[in-house]
Order: structure tokens, then sequence, then C-alpha cells
């Protein structure tokens, strides 16, 4: 039975790259039917924040990566947070005391290395040995003196009490691998495998941080991406699809992951792709679908329950659900006008343009028809000497207060002849 698990350290916020080690912890056990684990790594009780304990909670809950066991849903091999099992450290660690494979030494309790010979383990990634000469290794902590076991310790222990199988962690941990194995030794247990994911690099291929747009994994959310496009962006840092794919579901990630296909190179996050991928989706979602979505996301706007005539509109345009906010807007409320709106549509006498677009608005028969429109239009252009597309841009930062919008002629169908009126007649009288 395959067991994986992720072993956070609430510590803040978690970081994307620690949901893009819980996705391939999740795929891996779901290829495997085999079961996932979230355990809690809290014994650096200098960084605990308390808060990330939920945040954590809400991010693999957010992406669908549901695990099996863990503090908030249980499982036979509890507890899953490591400030509650400290008896266990305990005890553990006096069992290697009375051995002798560990001494007292100021307060702590030291791990004693056995200097001779090598330390070596199969990566499940790159599939290949990895060597580390023992002398390399100094005596290490294991229980510090305020009672709490150090991570190299808890962890070892955890993975081996929680019946874990396969340790998938990153990169930057392949230094204390040898330590870890060195612990199971002394307790005469057989380690799990390990696969270690290559490293997180930015656009400039230093280690990934906040400035190259790698945030915690819940800020994503707020701004707007879907679960389903930060699943295949992360995916895609280090493993690739058999096909070459770009696009693909979980599910068919599930269905072909391999260890074979995880590269031991860099992973580059480019914050651009998930930018594309998200836009992707979100064009390839049915209209009641995205309005569902967005409705969800926009769960303070006043005129959420309105969008759905709306989101047809701007489909097209969004490549995040926070988009749609700047974009329409002015459909649900009247727009605050800048002057140097109309400044940039070089029109000489803006006032008098409008107050003839206010004439043929009126006189244009209803309901308004959108080739009668466009006809008045063009024609009131060639009056004026302006060009077509002055003239509704100017119709368009007239009804809108700006210059980008869903099409023009189905915004105006949305805001409704009326309030289209009232906007121009009330700039006319502003200006
Ligand atoms: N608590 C460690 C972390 O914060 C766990 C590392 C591991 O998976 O062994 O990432």
């Amino acid at each position: 039975m395959v067991r994986v698990r992720i072993a956070p350290s609430p510590t803040g916020s978690p970081h994307i790259g620690t949901a893009w080690q819980a996705l391939f912890d999740f795929v891996f056990a779901k290829k495997n039917n085999g079961k996932f684990i979230l355990r809690l790594e809290d014994t650096d009780r200098e960084r605990y924040v308390p808060e990330s304990v939920e945040q954590i909670y809400e991010t693999l809950r957010w992406l669908g990566l549901e695990y099996n066991e863990g503090p908030d849903v249980g499982g036979e091999f509890g507890p899953y947070i490591q400030s509650e099992r400290l008896d266990i450290y305990k005890k553990h660690a006096n069992d290697l005391l009375e051995k002798g494979l560990a001494y007292k030494d100021e307060g702590a309790l030291r791990f004693k290395i056995e200097k001779a010979g090598q330390t070596t383990w199969h990566d499940l990634v790159g599939d290949k040995d990895i060597t580390f000469e023992n002398q390399t290794q100094e005596d290490f902590i294991i229980l510090k003196s305020d009672g709490y076991p150090t991570y190299n310790f808890a962890n070892v222990v955890d993975d081996y009490l929680m019946r874990i199988t396969h340790v998938i962690r990153g990169n930057e941990f392949i230094s204390s691998t040898p330590k870890h194995l060195m612990i199971y030794q002394a307790f005469g247990w057989t380690p799990p495998q390990f696969a270690h994911l290559p490293v997180l690099v930015g656009s400039d291929r230093s280690k990934l941080s906040k400035r190259h747009g790698a945030k915690s994994a819940l800020e994503f959310r707020s701004e707007g991406f879907l679960k389903e496009s930060v699943l295949n962006f992360l995916s895609l840092l280090g493993w690739s699809h058999p096909e070459g794919k770009e696009v693909f579901s979980i599910e068919e990630m599930i269905k072909l992951f391999d260890f074979k296909d995880v590269n031991i190179a860099s992973a580059y996050f480019d914050i651009t792709k998930l930018e594309w991928l998200n836009g992707e989706y979100i064009r390839k979602m049915t209209n009641e679908d995205l309005t569902k979505r967005l409705q969800e996301f926009l769960a303070s706007h006043p005129a959420k329950e309105k969008i759905a005539p709306v989101v047809p509109l701007v489909k097209e345009r969004i490549k995040k659900l926070s988009d749609f906010v700047p974009l329409t807007d002015f459909l649900f409320e009247k727009p605050e006008y800048d002057k140097a709106q109309f400044e940039k549509l070089n029109i000489k006498n803006v006032k008098e343009s409008l107050e003839k677009i206010l004439e043929k608005l009126e006189a244009m028969e209803r309901p308004w028809k959108t080739e009668v429109f466009e006809k008045t239009f063009r024609e009131l252009a060639e009056e004026l000497g302006l060009s077509a597309s002055q003239m509704f841009q100017l119709i368009r930062v007239a009804v809108s207060g700006q210059t980008v919008t869903p099409p023009l002629f189905e915004s105006i169908e949305i805001l409704g002849e009326e309030e289209t009126l009232k906007r121009v007649a009330y700039l006319i009288a502003l200006w």
C-alpha cells in the first residue's frame, strides 16, 4: 500500500511550492490507489504562525488535493500534529540513548554519526543513486532542551510510524536525507523510497521567490486564478506529459504519471504561462459554469446576481476572474469620468460631438439595432470629420468612462437605452 505525505511547517500561508509538492504526492497516491496524508511539522515554536494551520487546510481543499488522513480528518496513525506527539519522540530518543547511539550534551540530545563508510539511496527522480560520505556529517541534535524534537528526528520517526512508503519532497532536503537514513538504520527500520523534486527557479534562474510572482497559494486564488489551471501549471513544473501536451486535467496526469517523466533539471516558474493557461481554462468553460465561478469569486460584488448576460461578452477578454471587475464595473454603476480619457481620442470638439451623438441616439428607432447603430454613427463620424474608430471610441468612453470595454453595442444593450441616454446627457452637462 502506497502511503505518501506532505509535511508542511505552519510558519505562514503555504507557498505555491508546497501546493506543488502536495500535487505530486496526491497524484502518486491516486495513481497507486494509495493514501495521501497531511502532517503538520510545528516543532519550530519560534516560527510557528497559528493562522497558517487553517491556511494549509484551505489551500489543499481549494485545489481539491484531499488528504485521507490528517489533523482535521483523523486517521489511525495520528495525532498528525507533531507538537501533540512529544512523548513519542522522547521515547524514541531515549531508545537511541540507551543503545549508545545518541548522547547528551549541554542540554540537548545528539545523534552520534558513524563516520566510516557511505550512505546511499536510489532517488526516484532521475532514477539514480545519491551517495554521501558519512564523514561529511556532524553529530546532530535530535531532541532540544525544550523537549521538542528537531525536524530531522521527528520527520523520520513519524514517516516510520505513519508507514510512509515514499517521501516526495523538495530538492533542498537532499542534504538532510543521509541523516534521515542514519536514523532509520540506528532503529533498524526499513527506510521509505525518496523522490527529490527539482528546484523551482524564477525567470532569472535564481531560486523561486515572491519577486518572481510566486506567492502563497491562496493569493493565486484571490487574484482570480482557477484551481484547474493552477494544478495544470504546477504539474508542468518538473513533469512533462508524455505526448508533450500543455493543457490537461489532473485526472489525465494521474493516469499517466511516472517518476521517469520527472526532470532533474530546475523547473522554470513562468507566471505568464499560468496566466495564459488560466485564460484557456476560462474560455473552455461553459457560460453557465463561468458565471457560477465568477459569482463565487465576486462574493461581495453588489451586482453579482446580474452578471450572467455580461459573461459571454468578456469570456474572450479575461485571463483571470479578477479581470472581470474593471472591465464590467461600468455596466453596474455610473462611471467616474476623467477628461484625460477623452483627450486620448484626439477629437477637437468633444462636447459638440457628444451633443450630436445624443441627438442621434434619441432619434434612433427603439429597440436599437446593431446595424442601424453602426450606420448612424459611421455617417455622423463622416459629417463631423472623425474616423469611425474615433466615433465609436468616443461613444465607448461616454457610456463607460473607459477606453477598453466588452463589445460596444452589446454593452449598450445590457446597459439599456435609458441609462445610455442618461449617461451621455450627464456627461454633456458636466463638460
Ligand atoms: N517540514 C518540512 C517542510 O517544511 C518537511 C520536509 C519533508 O517533506 O521532509 O517542508
